[in-house]
């Protein structure tokens, strides 16, 4: 059995990869397991070390993997370099914050001394998506090896270059030898290794029915789970918004990474004395971007893979043949390469795939709210939860709905949703649970154990 990397620009093999087999994976588990006893033991000092070398790796190297992931998922040449820097940037948040954040808590009890004390877990097995190739790793990662863990990742299967990168940066960067190891294999083999005896933990990002998966299997095996899934962010635009910023932050969030983010704006909720406005400004701002081979000077490159981009498609078409409006794009070019043209929905109706679902593409889906009230309603009737943003110059009003209102895992006034290695990150109800980043991300993977002295 192979893994096969494909240009999405060019639907050439770039590479073959050689499966790992069963046997080999569980030695890999077993020398992570071994290097893992010996690194939970090593000062915080001497781990923020290894961190901020794979830092100063990360950066040196930063146009290759640019252009590795150019290559494999189709992402333009300077957001495959902004990644590599919020990579670099992580790895040394965790190294200078790491150690305060788990530091022992004590606690007053009956006890003479009672704490809480922070102890790694073992190893963790990530499984990643292809999206963001590094970045998604390396949040998942810097902190559960500043807290001691070890980590065998399972990447998305057309991205294996990148992961095997992110191998070669952990052991350049002087971690323990075998502390850390991609696995080439497909998702038939993830029951296994989460079932063997020394993973201790699963952390998935990806889809809702790789998340139910992964979940159930943890459950089976009593292993700790985190999952980071999918989501259907809504940006409500109140009619006291400006109309401009709105549009123009609406816009830039839906295409980041050619729209296929977690926490893209993905559904646009505009309350009617405003909408014809912003759906105008929403297709002029759509228009000024560029899309063509990432190794060009474009704004948008191919989407990943041409099955995601005809599944998109397939969501476009029945939305529109359930009622939506196409203002722009929406059109599918036949031959070489994953390319899909910014589109605009509009007028998009309760029950069509672009209302419920996850476009997980540079597709804009604009719903039309009566008031407050009903937008309010209209975004959190779905079944996801990760980001939302609200849209109003009044920013008490703004931030009352954000707190108290919108069902989500972060919402944002005035601005797009943007993971930050100094705020938690993560979803609730679809979009999965568990936090990764800031104190909260590190202490997943952690025993969070008390400590009682008589
Ligand atoms: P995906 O198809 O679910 O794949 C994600 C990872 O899960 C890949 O490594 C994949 O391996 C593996 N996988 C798939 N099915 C599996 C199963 N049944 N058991 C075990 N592993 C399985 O998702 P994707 O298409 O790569 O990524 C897009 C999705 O990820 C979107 O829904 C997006 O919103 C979500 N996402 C969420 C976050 C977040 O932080 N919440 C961030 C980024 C992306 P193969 O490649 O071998 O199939």
């Amino acid at each position: 059995m192979s893994v096969k990397s494909i240009n999405p620009a060019t639907d050439q093999v770039i590479k073959e990869y050689k499966e790992h087999t069963s046997k080999e994976v569980k030695e890999y588990i077993s020398k992570s397991h071994l290097a893992y006893e010996s690194w939970r033991k090593v000062s915080y000092s001497e781990r923020a070390l290894c961190l901020v070398k794979a830092a100063e790796i990360l950066r040196k190297r930063k146009s290759d993997y640019a252009q590795l992931m150019a290559s494999e998922m189709g992402k333009v040449l300077k957001d495959g370099e902004s990644e590599i820097e919020k990579c670099a940037w992580v790895c040394e948040y965790y190294a200078e914050q790491g150690e305060e954040m788990l530091s022992d808590l004590h606690v007053e009890s009956d006890a003479t001394e009672s704490l809480v004390s922070y102890q790694p877990l073992g190893v963790v097995l990530a499984v990643m998506p292809w999206n963001f190739p590094f970045w998604q790793v390396f949040r998942f990662l810097a902190p559960a090896l500043m807290a001691g863990n070890g980590a065998v990742l399972k990447h998305a299967s057309n991205v294996t270059g990148c992961a095997l990168a992110i191998e070669d940066v952990i052991t350049d960067a002087g971690f323990p030898k075998d502390l850390f190891k991609t696995l080439i294999i497909n998702s038939d083999q993830v029951e296994s290794i989460i079932s063997n005896e020394h993973v201790q933990a699963v952390t998935l990002t990806g889809s809702t029915p790789a998340g139910k998966s992964v979940a159930s299997i943890a459950g089976k095996h009593i292993k700790k789970s985190v999952l980071e899934l999918g989501g259907s962010d809504p940006y409500i635009v109140l009619e006291d918004a400006d109309i401009e910023l709105a549009a123009k932050t609406c816009v830039t969030s839906r295409l980041i990474n050619n729209g296929q983010s977690c926490i893209a704006a993905k559904r646009f909720i505009v309350v009617s004395s405003i909408k014809e406005e912003f759906e105008k400004q929403v297709v002029s701002n759509m228009k000024q971007y560029t899309f063509g081979d990432p190794f060009n000077d474009v704004d948008l490159g191919t989407m990943a893979r041409k099955d995601l981009r005809d599944e998109l498609h397939d969501q476009v078409v029945k939305s529109i043949e359930m009622g939506a409006t196409l203002l722009m794009g929406g059109e599918l070019k036949d031959g070489k390469g994953a390319y899909y043209a910014p589109t605009v929905l509009t007028d998009v109706k309760w029950g069509s795939p672009a209302y419920h679902e996850e476009l997980f593409g540079p597709v804009a889906s604009i719903i039309e709210a009566s008031s407050e009230k009903e937008a309010i309603s209209i975004a959190n009737d779905s079944f996801f939860g990760l980001g939302a943003a609200v849209f109003t110059k009044n920013v008490e009003r703004g931030k009352k709905i954000a707190r108290e209102e919108i069902q989500s895992g972060s919402c944002f006034v005035n601005d797009f949703v943007k993971s930050d290695p100094r705020l938690p990150f993560g979803g609730i109800k679809g979009s999965g649970f568990g936090r990764e980043l800031g104190p909260f991300g590190i202490k997943e993977f952690v025993n969070i154990k008390t400590v009682y002295i008589k």
